[in-house]
């Protein structure tokens, strides 16, 4: 493919593709700058996507001079919170919108070895550019009034993303920063784009050295989470199996095929199963998956990549269920108090997980039918019902209360008086002395 000149100054691009709104913040954010007698630069991923003509929410600004003095002083300007990582000399302003601005003094970074967090000093834009993961990533955009919307592009990077090239800036970038193997996968996928050839023999010698177990849980969770999360996380942890990153984090060698089909299924699984918004991301669901081909050890994965106790105990039963699925799925009319009893205390990521797996419609529709409609049943009638019927409290009562349970749901409609009575007979049969 013949390379195409980068544009030397993208205004007009930036006038049709941002808000008025995102296209004014950035106006006044570079005349801020000037008057402190600085420089500033939107940068990174923006500067991409605004190039790929997609979507950005992010906005990265960089700034040639002290960016926690210009952070605050444009929080002052904007009226909005400010909060600095000194060490790291960046900061990040939350917007009452929702959305977010980080602001970044151009610097560099020192890695004191391979995976170990940066020591970072102050240094010009085009050395900030170079110390980052992939040239499509490193282009700026000044924002100075005097040549607002020029293109910065020192490492190649619109040539890139005209060539659909995934490219490392050298040698050593996989080495120091093991994280970029996973996120050259995510470039990769989510643009349709290939590692370019050199990166990925770069990257395949890095897994050699074994550079992702330098790294720690910490990290390896906060680049594979967020990937797991996209709309093409199917086709991303396939490649990284191909790869080889998927194994290095053991998750398993290869995505065979009718593996790469179930993990398709997931998106279909929790549209089909919606729950609460708070809860376990459907990165688990993935995970329980490929944990459970792989075979792998959740306490050791779980160590791997920070999961929490929760998280944990959410995976460990799915692995479980999905390796054994139960009975009841088949079963054409099945009791609802068996497909309850059996479900009971699935999470969504177990549900979900066991939703995928099946290829049989009717076991799906079973699924589905105890999430929406049974998980949250209850008896009608509690302990205290009991009681007052005049049975003595004791370790019965859990029994007699799903034998109330039972009735609710098998022989419907009933009433609390009918739940009452079954759970009586329950105690009547377990203690002959009532
Ligand atoms: P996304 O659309 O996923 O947010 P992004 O490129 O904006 O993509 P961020 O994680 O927000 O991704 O990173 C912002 C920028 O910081 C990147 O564009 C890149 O220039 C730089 N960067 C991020 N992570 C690394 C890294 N591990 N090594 C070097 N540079 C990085």
């Amino acid at each position: 493919m013949t390379p195409v000149k980068p544009p030397d100054n993208i205004t007009t691009l930036m006038e049709a593709r941002l808000s008025t709104w995102q296209y004014n913040l950035l106006r006044g954010a570079g005349q801020l700058a000037g008057e402190l007698g600085m420089r500033v630069y939107l940068v990174g991923g923006p500067v991409r996507d605004l190039l790929l003509n997609r979507p950005s929410t992010d906005c990265d600004l960089v700034v040639e001079g002290d960016g926690l003095r210009y952070a605050e002083a444009l929080a002052a300007r904007l009226n909005v919170t400010c909060t600095a990582h000194e060490r790291f000399m960046t900061a990040v302003m939350h917007l009452p919108t929702g959305g977010e601005i980080d602001v970044a003094t151009a610097r560099r970074e020192i890695y004191e070895h391979p995976g170990s967090l940066p020591t970072v000093a102050p240094v010009t834009l085009g050395k900030d550019l170079w110390r980052r993961d992939f040239s499509i990533n490193a282009m700026a955009v000044s924002l100075a009034e005097e040549d607002f919307g020029q293109l910065y592009d020192p490492c190649g990077g619109h040539g890139d993303l005209q060539a659909g090239l995934v490219r490392v800036l050298h040698d050593k970038s996989f080495l120091d920063d093991p994280t970029r193997m996973i996120r050259a996968v995510g470039f990769e996928v989510r643009f349709g784009f290939s590692l370019e050839n050199q990166t990925e023999n770069l990257l395949k010698e890095a897994l050699n050295q074994k550079a992702l177990s330098y790294i720690s849980p910490e990290r390896r969770r906060d680049v594979l989470l967020p990937l797991l999360a996209e709309q093409v996380a199917p086709t991303i942890i396939t490649r990284l199996a191909e790869l080889g990153v998927l194994a290095a984090l053991g998750l398993g060698e290869v995505v065979t095929e009718p593996m790469a089909s179930v993990l398709q299924q997931v998106p279909p699984a929790w549209a089909a199963l919606e729950g609460e918004e708070e809860g376990p991301p459907q990165a688990l669901t993935y995970l329980a998956l490929i944990a459970h081909w792989a075979r792998t050890d959740i306490a050791h994965l779980s160590t791997q990549i920070q999961l929490t106790g929760d998280e944990e105990q959410i995976l460990r039963k799915a692995v479980a269920i999905i390796g054994n699925p139960p009975a009841v799925l088949s079963m054409r009319n099945p009791k609802l108090s068996e497909l309850y009893f059996t479900l009971e205390g699935l999470s969504r990521i177990g549900a979900t997980a066991l939703w995928a797996v099946q290829d049989d419609p009717l076991a799906r529709s079973h699924i589905e039918q105890f999430w929406h409609n049974l998980r949250d049943v209850a008896a009608d009638i509690d302990g205290d019902d009991l009681v007052a019927a005049g049975a003595e409290p004791g370790p019965q009562f859990g029994a007699a209360l799903r034998e109330a349970l039972r009735v609710k749901l098998d022989e419907a409609p009933s009433t609390a008086e009918q739940q009452l009575a079954a759970a009586l007979t329950h105690l009547a049969k377990a203690d002959r002395s009532f």
